[in-house]
């Protein structure tokens, strides 16, 4: 894989796109505010929205109808020498137990076969190859937020 410029609304865009047949009745609302384009990892950079927005809808959808407005919002914008990318649900959110420690690989609520708790382990790992910063803020029944920093100028991304 190769570093290229990319634009990160691009990449949140074709996520959106593959992954619009699981969608339901999730709406998206998308705040995409001024942004440079960044050097990275394009391919990882695509796996870290596709993973985190794929455990939103997953969330969301299996909350059924308890929510009556289920909905994912994505936000960006820059915020000093860094871009900053939110990606946030209405969802069930997360007992503390959980929360903490889900960038734990193999950490999974999920039944055998539904999930590998990989996801967000690798996330993890793809940011802090980028020189970015991970955190997760979610409590239950308030929802669950991600936030990506990556910085503007960054060295060039390990790849692994
Ligand atoms: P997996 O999706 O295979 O379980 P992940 O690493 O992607 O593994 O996620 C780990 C765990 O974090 C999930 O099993 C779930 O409990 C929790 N989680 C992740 N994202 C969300 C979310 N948006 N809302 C609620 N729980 C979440
Ligand atoms: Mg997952």
């Amino acid at each position: 894989q190769d570093v290229k410029k990319v634009d990160l609304h691009d990449g949140i865009d074709s996520t959106l796109i593959l992954l619009n047949s699981t969608m339901g009745r999730i709406e998206v609302e998308k705040h995409f505010g001024e942004i440079p384009m960044v050097e990275c990892l394009a391919g990882k950079i695509n796996q870290v929205f596709m993973n985190i927005i794929s455990n939103a809808i997953q969330a969301l959808n299996e909350q059924g109808s308890s929510n009556a407005r289920p909905a994912i919002t994505i936000s960006t914008e820059t915020v000093d020498e860094r871009i900053s990318i939110k990606i946030a649900d209405n969802g069930p959110g997360m007992p503390d137990h959980v929360k903490e420690r889900v960038f734990e690989p193999f950490f999974t609520t999920k039944a055998v076969g539904k999930g590998t708790g990989l996801g967000l382990s690798i996330v993890y790992k793809i940011i802090e190859n980028h020189q970015g910063t991970l955190e997760v803020f979610s409590g239950e029944g308030e929802g669950t937020t991600f936030v990506i920093t990556l910085p503007i100028y960054q060295k060039t991304p390990r790849n692994e």
